[in-house]
């Protein structure tokens, strides 16, 4: 693989549910390293677009390739699907996406649950996944926390151990939906800190978010959606600083 192939590169994607198109023809390129925001209105398609990247959404038209190497559909329209599985459980374990609602499961404990995937999914040894997860769990702050269950943690350590499990399947890119959202403000910033040194990694990330700081903090390209398009697109400086939309400058005011 060349080294300038992209991670993510989304061409012209088209998506609709029954008859209500959300996203009309988006194009969204990262390549190794590269960390890209999407911000927008409630509704603009953001979510969207990264259950479309991932394959946890079918989509109607348009390429979306995994290091250059295009998702294979069967079918057209609002009948197309993948047409391979193995492709798609390649994709979806390399995209590893980190949810709002951190979507543990309950009756794990944290070490369970940041085990379960690389074991079941990718038939990793058992004692080598522990030996990682703990690592995984050091790295986000949480190494204590690994014989309780969800409940028992803080919204903010629960995310952080989402992110951890998000980590154990040693995704080339991990994909964010609002992962600060669902936290009160004193729990959020203990996720923005892990995010920060993610992206400091180097790390490539996708990143779905209504906080305008952390966006403009860590990425490398900001995208702006409207209804389902890109509306104005840029690196955090001249996006944040000189807005060239007018929708642009209203949503900016309405987040600050
Ligand atoms: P965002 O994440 O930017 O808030 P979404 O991608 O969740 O936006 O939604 C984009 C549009 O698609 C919205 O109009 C939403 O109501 C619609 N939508 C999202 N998911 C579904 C679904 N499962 N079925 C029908 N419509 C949906
Ligand atoms: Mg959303």
């Amino acid at each position: 693989m060349p080294d300038d192939t992209p991670v993510i590169e989304i061409r012209n994607l088209h998506k609709a549910y029954g008859a209500l198109e959300v996203i009309k023809g988006v194009d969204i390129t990262a390549h190794k390293g590269d960390v890209v925001s999407l911000i927008g209105s409630s509704g603009s398609g953001k979510s969207t677009i990264l259950r479309c990247a991932n394959l946890l959404e079918d989509s109607q038209q348009g390429d979306i390739l995994f290091k250059g190497e295009p998702v294979k559909w069967k079918g057209e329209g609002l009948l197309r699907h993948p047409a391979d599985a193995k492709q798609v459980l390649r994709i979806r374990t390399n995209l590893s996406m980190v949810f709002q609602q951190f979507n543990l499961w309950a009756h794990m404990t944290i070490l369970e649950n940041v085990m379960e995937a690389p074991i079941t999914v990718l038939g990793r040894d058992r004692a080598e996944v522990e030996k990682a997860a703990h690592a995984y769990l050091d790295k986000v702050g949480i190494a204590d926390k690994h014989d309780a269950y969800p409940a028992q943690l803080s919204g903010g350590q629960q995310q952080r151990a989402a992110i951890a499990r998000a980590l154990a399947m040693e995704p080339e890119a991990l994909l964010f939906d609002e992962p600060t959202s669902a936290l009160d403000p004193e729990l959020e910033q203990e996720v923005v800190r892990v995010i920060k040194d993610l992206a400091s990694e180097g790390r490539t990330m996708m990143i779905v978010t209504h906080d305008m700081k952390m966006a403009a903090d860590v990425s490398d390209q900001v995208i702006f959606l409207h209804q389902g398009l890109i509306e104005e697109q840029g690196a955090p400086d001249a996006l944040f600083g000189v807005p060239k939309s007018e929708r642009l400058r209203q949503f900016l005011s309405s987040t600050m």
